[in-house]
């Protein structure tokens, strides 16, 4: 089943209009946050991947879009950037939907692990990856979606994303070839997982599905279309598609609530408070279910790899609208509140 049928849609009936006069005030918000850190200089661009380092450190983007769907930008919000470990948490929604939850977590765990996404380490109670947003996770992942000839389930994936973003997407072919020819570490992880029984033995094809998918173009407003469309129950906002099978939103959402931020995922729950996702390209995206989706991008990392000025600007944009899913303002609808 695809999406919620609209009598289950919660903004069916029970979400009023936003007037000019609000999302004039919502627009200030944002734009002010964008000026407040714009200035900010701290951390680098990542070079692991050489095509990453040509990024230009100065841009940085805003969007937040709602489950209504308006949508509202600041800074460099059209600048593209490859979604990198943002595509994690769309791959193991892509395997749940193929495969259901009790096939696609024997090649998974849903624990987090401490380590670093790169690191090439199973579990050691069960033998699988910890989870979907390390890369031996991701990779057991796209192993359970890639499909041969892999330009079909690349494409298939592609679509995913474009239905949630709303626009057709595209791969940058210079970032994948530069991962394909580097990606030495990830190469190593996929021969693991094949020597521990958790992929087959299409390790290259495996690796291929990988590498494209963390090569897709996307900007600000994608990423937050792609977060709204999780917040509305598996639907986009604007166009209307049904792109998301609503059923196991919950595991991906859960999962990128315990680790979707590196080594920062602990202090991102309490601090900032919603699911969310980074990649090394700069992006951020966070879903507030059942209200909203916010993308943000700056390419300059910090020590756990994520963006300095987007961690920044999501603590804000939180702390500002009350977001956090445990803040005690929050009973589930509290954006919309924050409006009335
Ligand atoms: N393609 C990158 C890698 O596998 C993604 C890393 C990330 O964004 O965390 O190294």
């Amino acid at each position: 089943m695809q999406g919620a049928p609209d009598r289950e849609s919660p903004q069916a009936s029970a979400t009023p209009a936003m007037t000019p006069f609000l999302e004039t005030q919502i627009q200030k918000v944002i734009d002010e946050i964008y000026h407040k850190y714009k200035g900010v200089d701290d951390g680098t661009v990542a070079t692991y991947i050489p095509e990453l380092g040509k990024a230009n450190p100065k841009h940085f983007g805003i969007c937040l879009a709602t489950v209504e769907g308006q949508v509202f930008t600041a800074g460099d919000w059209e600048q593209e950037f490859t979604i990198q470990s943002m595509s994690k948490p769309f791959a193991f929604q892509m395997a749940l939907e193929k495969h259901g939850p009790e096939e696609t977590l024997k090649h998974v765990g849903l624990e987090p692990s401490g380590e670093a996404f790169n690191s090439i380490e199973l579990d050691p109670k069960t033998g699988r990856p910890f989870n979907p947003m390390v890369n031996a996770g991701a990779i057991a992942v796209a192993s359970l979606i890639k499909q041969s000839p892999v330009q079909a389930s690349i494409a298939a994936f592609v679509d995913k994303l474009s239905g949630a973003a709303g626009r057709r997407l595209r791969l940058d072919y210079s970032v994948l070839a530069s991962e394909t020819e580097t990606g030495n570490r990830n190469r190593a992880i996929g021969y693991l997982l094949l020597n521990a029984g958790i992929i087959d033995e299409q390790v290259q094809l495996s690796l291929d599905q990988y590498f494209a998918q963390c090569s897709v173009l996307v900007n600000c407003r994608d990423l937050a279309l792609m977060a709204a469309t999780m917040a509305n129950i598996g639907n986009n906002p604007v166009t209307g598609q049904s792109v998301f099978d609503f059923q196991f939103l919950k595991y991906v959402m859960a999962v990128m609530f315990s680790c979707g931020l590196y080594d920062f995922a602990g202090n991102w729950a309490v601090e900032v408070g919603l699911p969310a996702k980074s990649g090394v390209s700069g992006g951020i995206f966070g879903v507030v279910n059942r209200q909203l989706g916010i993308g943000v991008y700056s390419p300059k990392l910090d020590a756990q790899g994520n963006s300095v000025r987007g961690i920044l600007a999501c603590r804000e944009l939180a702390s500002h609208f009350g977001l956090h899913t445990f803040d005690f303002s929050n009973v589930g609808s509290s954006f919309m509140q924050w409006l009335l």
